[in-house]
């Protein structure tokens, strides 16, 4: 028995998303890039995979590039972008380590972001001018860890008019579930997601590539994805990823209610019985699934230990930032103080969760965060 509350980590995989695998592996599983029947029908299933990912993202079939997930379709955006174009690239201090470290390690610009966690739009403007030129901005679609959902349209906005030859770039792997990414992302030339963040298998992503411009290959040596990303693909997972697409959003309508009330008796109920708990961010400018507090006077691992031992998963800022000695940076960069961000906590619901996940975490919450106190 557990209490799942780590959908921001990885989801559950959906059981479309299995039984399309599980055809792809077996009936289905020629080599797309060949020229016999059995490999036709492969390609024939992921055009029909791109099918999917170019709906849900508002743009064509032949703009999408398979990946190997969330991460490769980052990375593929900024260094692809500074391949192809003169400029620096410039992301938000929030931004996952996928977008921050090919940022930074090509010597780009980090903009800050506000107290509540959103981009500082006149920063960013600022860091635009001074910059000789621009390759690539990149700004997430909703931040894995607090949930806050960054305004697109408004960056586009200004990157069109202060660096109108920049490629904009939204990492939006936490945003399936919950934003109609058509239109969030309606002003983003580059679009990433990731199949494991909305039911589908580890492994699998994308990168949509609107109106093709050009960009950098980082994955040589075959001419599969029209040539903009070697290797033969990963047909079960993208398969099974274009179902849980379909899935997740023919339901995301009743999901964003269901889960939101989850969430908001959550937190409230939280606040309500321990003392001294902060919310971070503006709940309203946030995904409806994430519950992201601090408690003063504790570490988030000792936190996390108690909850496992209530059988409640649960995590302290992202998952690939657990067990890690620094606090996270998203917390740093909005403002929070250090012993504060050491003791913050992720709990993170998806299409799964039920009263009973909120109720687990109510009983528990108050006592551990009480004794842990008391200890230190
Ligand atoms: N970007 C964001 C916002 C994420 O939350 C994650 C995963 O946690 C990634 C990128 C990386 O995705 P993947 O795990 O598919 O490599």
């Amino acid at each position: 028995m557990a209490f799942y509350l780590d959908h921001a980590a990885t989801t559950p995989v959906r059981e479309v998303a299995v039984k399309a695998m599980v055809e792809a592996m077996t009936a289905g599983f020629g080599n797309p890039s060949g020229a016999h029947r059995m490999a036709r029908e492969a390609n024939r299933a992921l055009d029909d995979a791109r099918d999917a990912v170019a709906l849900a993202l508002g743009g064509k079939p032949g703009e999408v590039i398979f990946t190997s997930g969330g991460t490769e379709a980052d990375n593929l955006a900024i260094v692809g972008s500074l391949e192809s174009r003169r400029g620096i690239a410039v992301c938000s201090a929030v931004e996952h380590h996928a977008v921050l470290e090919p940022v930074e390690r090509a010597g780009g610009a980090v903009v800050p972001v506000t107290e509540t966690g959103v981009i500082d739009l006149a920063a960013l403007e600022q860091v635009l001018a001074q910059a000789e030129e621009v390759a690539v901005v990149s700004v997430m679609a909703a931040n894995n860890e607090t949930g806050v959902v960054q305004p697109i349209g408004q960056v586009a906005e200004v990157v069109r008019r202060v660096a109108p030859d920049a490629l904009i770039h939204c990492d939006a792997v936490q945003g399936m579930c919950w934003l109609d990414l058509a239109a969030h992302c309606a002003d983003a030339d580059l679009i990433s997601i990731s199949s494991h963040k909305f039911g589908g298998p580890k492994g699998a992503g994308a990168l949509l590539t609107r109106n093709n411009p050009a960009l950098g290959v980082l994955s040589l040596g075959g001419a599969q994805e029209r040539g903009r990303r070697g290797g033969t693909q990963n047909v079960p997972g993208i398969v099974a990823m274009a179902a849980a697409i379909s899935a997740t959003v023919a339901e995301r309508e009743s999901q964003v209610p269901r889960v939101r009330a989850l969430r908001d008796r959550l937190v409230d109920e939280i606040l309500a019985s321990v003392e001294g708990a902060v919310e971070t961010g503006d709940r309203a400018s946030k995904t409806v699934n994430i519950a992201h507090l601090c408690f003063d006077g504790i570490e988030s691992e000792a936190l996390l230990f108690l909850l496992e031992s209530a059988d409640v998963m649960a995590s302290a800022a992202s998952s690939c930032a657990s067990g890690a000695q620094d606090p996270s940076h998203v917390l740093a960069a909005m403002g929070y103080d250090r012993d504060l961000a050491f003791g913050s906590l992720r709990l993170s619901l998806g299409y799964t969760s039920t009263d009973a996940d909120v109720d687990a975490v109510l009983e528990v919450i108050p006592g551990a965060v009480a004794r842990l106190r008391e200890r230190s």
